[in-house]
């Protein structure tokens, strides 16, 4: 144990800790109880207790004195482990038995028990309340030392009592960013929005790179707290991998110390188009949002679960703050573009800035990161996913993603829906854009409106690569766009 922990222990000893409610204690062992209300879902709270123990145990409670060398395997026999320099390491607890969401038991000694003649038994259980979560937790320890054990129960307690304050106390404040990081290489992190577009943070030797901002100033400001949770680096750099909203809306929370880059195609849009009262973010403003808070609403309400009747309040309460947020945004463009290619070289990290050519906007940027074989794609590539199709071009858009297969990479990290290494997903969306400007014209060259035609056009061949085409039909805004590139390509 390094020294100041066990000091740390030997003060709590002294301090007589405030009135320790040990359950019992005899000189063979004791046990301890304690009980926290945790204003989280216990799915929350069970994930941050085993996927992010660095950022919430007390360092000073650690053999390194980093927390973040911790971690928890979750499996049974799972390791409560610590690295230590040079290869070593501290095994501190073992996991015997989990359930996700609501039960933990770890066996083992902790701190300077391990040194005693000791073993101990920890469980710790998660219960939805009205608030939250109840979590319980109860550590029994047994074992030989001359002076008898319970001398060692109130230090505990007050050990333990800490440990589960901070987690606690990060639960609640981390649960202030409802985004999800995914790590998906050294440094890499998906980051899953609560709504709208995805991101990606690239955690470098000194700072990070973030990819699209997110689709309102309010979810940008959580996007960046999340951030801190990973790493205390600073973002000094954006890039924004088109101009629509809902991937550049989070761009104002960025102060002049960070460099914003893309296309040169997003500066010019984001200035010359009054592009919150345009396409997609009008539909995303006056019907999406209004649609997501109705089923919310409806899925709350008929819920029994207490647990998921909470998380679906959550999520409630956050998709009827999107209207005022979306009235917070100040289109805010890129500070510095580029044409083509773009290289940056953040300490090892060597980040491609590409544009192979018009695609889903005419400045789509692919971030590729050739020694991770990584490609961020914004909207051009969603996997299973189409896109929002108004400001596309379509032919070009097949030919760019030509070039995007000819990129040497494992992994893609579109803009929305999830990573996806199934390249045979980029033929599908080639297939599916060629089928779409084939038969749209030929409904077109039928005299039938670009309205009609969206009704009628029939693309359910292409659901199974693309499950949201549920029968005949494409959505409006992409056929119009079809017609009217029709028009100007002929
Ligand atoms: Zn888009």
């Amino acid at each position: 144990m390094r020294s100041t922990a066990a000091l740390a222990l030997l003060l709590f000893l002294n301090a007589g800790v405030a009135r320790p409610e040990v359950a019992d204690s005899s000189a063979n062992g004791f046990t301890v109880k304690l009980a926290f209300d945790i204003r989280a879902t216990p799915d929350d709270v069970y994930r941050r207790l085993i996927g992010n123990v660095g950022d919430w145990w007390n360092p000073e409670h650690t053999f390194s004195g980093d927390a973040h060398n911790l971690y928890i395997e979750e499996k049974p026999t799972g390791c409560f482990c610590e690295k230590l320099p040079k290869g070593g390491a501290v095994r501190h607890l073992e996991l015997l038995y989990l359930a996700p969401g609501s039960t933990l038991v770890f066996a083992g000694a902790l701190g300077p028990l391990q040194s005693l003649a000791a073993t101990g038994s920890l469980t710790i259980q998660l219960k939805a309340s009205e608030g939250g979560t109840k979590l319980a937790a109860s550590y029994a320890v047994a074992g030989y030392l001359p002076a008898g054990m319970n001398t060692w129960a109130g230090p505990v307690d007050g050990m333990l009592r800490e440990q589960f304050t901070r987690l606690r106390d990060y639960v609640e404040r981390g649960a202030k960013s409802a985004y999800k990081f995914e790590k998906v290489a050294d440094g890499v992190y998906y980051a899953v929005a609560p709504a709208g577009g995805n991101s990606v943070v690239i955690v470098n030797d000194d700072d990070v790179l973030l990819v699209d901002t997110g689709v309102t100033p309010a979810l940008g400001r959580e996007l960046v707290d999340g951030i801190k949770s990973i790493t205390s680096k600073p973002v000094r750099t954006v890039v924004n991998t088109h101009f629509h909203y809902d991937h550049t809306d989070g761009n104002q929370v960025f102060g002049p110390d960070v460099q914003i880059i893309a296309h040169d195609y997003v500066r010019t849009a984001m200035q010359t188009f009054d592009i919150t009262h345009r396409e997609p973010f009008q539909t995303y403003q006056t019907t999406t949002v209004p649609a997501l808070i109705e089923t919310l609403r409806h899925q709350a309400e008929g819920e029994n679960d207490p647990a998921k009747k909470l998380a679906l309040s959550v999520e409630l309460a956050r998709a009827e703050a999107l209207p005022a947020q979306l009235l917070e945004v100040r289109p805010t463009p890129p500070t510095v573009t580029y044409q083509s290619a773009m290289i940056l070289h953040r300490g090892s990290r060597e980040i491609r800035l590409l544009h192979p050519g018009r695609a889903h906007t005419a400045g789509d940027t692919i971030v590729y990161l050739p020694r991770e074989r990584i490609i961020i794609t914004g909207d051009m590539l969603q996997g299973a996913r189409l896109a929002y199709m108004g400001d596309g071009f379509f032919d070009e858009w097949v030919k760019t993603l030509d070039e995007i297969k000819k990129l040497d990479f494992d992994l893609v990290l579109p803009g929305h829906a999830g990573p996806f290494r199934d390249k045979g997903l980029i033929t599908a969306l080639q297939n599916y854009l060629t089928d779409a400007v084939r038969k749209v014209s030929a409904l077109k060259k039928q005299g039938l409106s670009a309205e009609m035609a969206a009704q009628r056009v029939d693309l359910t061949a292409h659901a199974k690569a693309f499950p949201q085409i549920q029968g005949p039909g494409a959505d409006i805004r992409g056929v119009r766009r079809i017609y009217q590139w029709l028009d100007e390509n002929n």
